[in-house]
């Protein structure tokens, strides 16, 4: 209500209007429902109805933001009216056979854009904002609440869709405080910042996109003998025989091909990274781990950096993996498990995809402490089909979407399973180990076809496999998976999910 303090009398109709419409907002404090998923919880909002809460629906949140998105218009500011009306995700409004992954602002300044005189229509928006936060917080807690709950005897435990809902409340919200902190975040002077970032920022270092973390501004430069995985008598001519290093927020990457093209693998690193953490939400934290964090019992804590080396060119890559990897020839990039390290070269005719695929076995290796031997005999085709999936990241206005039958490698899929009736059978896929794969000789058909069940196990039938898909991930992990597991998990044979999958790749 004190926003309304500072109104001029011309505005005296509009003051009234929106100590109205404020007023409505406190009182139905827990309205708003973007998510479908909510019709399955009215059992629930309808039990606990006797505490004067307002019975949630998605028409309510509707209705809150098309009146303030109608009052900008009415007031001229078509461009407020258009953010207010597409702020709601797409999955909040409508079925989407894809992962939305929602970005997150700094802060709830207002935009640039804004004219003064919208002002007040943007604090009454923000008082929306944090009432959805308020509400995606509380539906988070109810989830986490109730995987902890179940039998373990016939059931597995996921904290998937509870990550999914804490990224809505810091969106919605940016400072929430316990959703930060459950996501990972922490508190570092007047910003919230991963732990690895206070941690430098701790040793009196700062950041700069084109140099990284360094103190005084001044770059690392290694001479050869100081980075042991390189072959120093390898080193291009323009490298002068020497190494700079850039360091983010949870990589450090050794580059012979200049510190402004390191920055630039750093920025997708740290994206792929971000984007990760939404996509395989159950892979990161346990739903024990989550609860601790949402209820403010566990700080995050800094993690050690990430290898990465980019080369200054195909050459380069060539002659320093050969030795380690006889087919490293063939591929774009590599992810060396025995020594943690992504090896990458600068090329004018490289695309993000593969710094994703790389980044993305990086990062399953590495966000505890897993199996080394994992994949190698069985199950690396879903650790393929993982790093595959998140090749198919586009970039939207409120974020990215990860996913969809039309994305990445999954058209490919489509064509090699109805033009060339290609298809190998699960049960046979599963067995294979990572020598196994690399050997077949339909490889490229196989990839496709990776990429294809990755988009079935989490999107298909409305995200029905998705816990199953990314928990079987975290016992292949773990070294703890055996050939059946995701049959098991799903509750199918491998010859109905076969079957299953065929129907979604040809329903569209
Ligand atoms: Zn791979």
């Amino acid at each position: 209500m004190q926003l309304l303090t500072k109104r001029t009398d011309t505005n005296a109709m509009k003051v009234e209007w929106l100590t109205v419409f404020l007023a409505s907002c406190l009182i139905s404090i827990s309205c708003f429902c973007g998510q479908q998923r909510l019709c399955a919880d009215n059992s629930n909002a309808q039990s606990v109805s006797h505490v004067g809460a307002a019975e949630p629906t998605r028409a309510e949140w509707e209705d809150s933001g098309l009146d303030l998105a109608q009052w900008a218009d009415a007031v001229g500011d078509k461009k407020l009216a258009s953010f207010i009306r597409n702020w709601p995700l797409p999955d909040e409004v409508t079925q989407v056979d894809a992962q939305i992954i929602a970005c997150i602002d700094k802060n709830t300044d207002s935009p640039d854009w804004l004219k003064d005189s919208s002002a007040p229509l943007w604090s009454a928006f923000m008082l929306l904002r944090q009432q959805r936060a308020h509400h995606f917080f509380e539906r988070a807690k109810t989830e986490i609440e109730k995987q902890r709950n179940l039998s373990t005897r016939h059931h597995f435990k996921s904290s998937n869709e509870a990550i999914r809902l804490l990224v809505r409340v810091v969106r919605e919200d940016p400072d929430h405080k316990l959703g930060r902190r459950a996501l990972g975040y922490v508190r570092d002077d007047d910003q919230w910042v991963w732990p690895n970032a206070a941690r430098q920022r701790a040793q009196r270092k700062e950041y700069s996109s084109e140099k990284g973390w360094t103190r005084n501004g001044k770059s690392t430069m290694l001479r050869s003998s100081q980075s042991p995985s390189l072959l120093p008598n390898t080193l291009s001519p323009q490298s002068t025989n020497a190494t700079e290093l850039f360091v983010s927020d949870h990589w450090s990457i050794e580059s012979t091909a200049g510190i402004a093209k390191a920055g630039d693998f750093a920025e997708r690193l740290e994206l792929t990274r971000f984007i990760w953490r939404q996509v395989f939400g159950g892979f990161v934290m346990t739903p024990a781990e989550l609860n601790s964090r949402i209820n403010g019992q566990a700080r995050p804590r800094p993690a050690s950096s990430s290898k990465a080396i980019l080369l200054a060119n195909r050459e380069e890559y060539i002659d320093n993996l050969q030795s380690l990897e006889p087919n490293v020839g063939k591929s774009l990039g590599m992810y060396w498990t025995p020594t943690q390290t992504t090896w990458f070269f600068d090329s004018p005719d490289s695309d993000g995809q593969t710094v994703e695929h790389e980044a993305t076995h990086q990062l399953f290796a590495e966000c505890w402490p897993t199996n080394p031997v994992a994949g190698t005999h069985h199950g690396i085709w879903a650790m393929e089909a993982a790093a595959c999936y998140m090749e198919s990241i586009e970039k939207t206005e409120f974020g990215f979407i990860v996913g969809g039958r039309n994305s990445g490698r999954v058209p490919a899929a489509k064509e090699r399973l109805l033009n060339d009736s290609f298809f190998l059978p699960l049960r046979k896929l599963a067995k294979l180990g990572r020598r196994t794969l690399q050997n077949e000789p339909d490889l490229p058909k196989i990839y496709s076809q990776l990429s294809g069940l990755a988009d079935f196990f989490i999107n298909g039938e409305r995200g029905r496999y998705r816990d199953a898909f990314v928990e079987y991930l975290v016992r292949l992990y773990r070294g703890t998976a055996e050939h059946e597991t995701l049959w098991k998990l799903c509750k199918k044979s491998p010859e109905e999910l076969g079957e299953a999958y065929k129907r979604y790749l040809s329903s569209q």
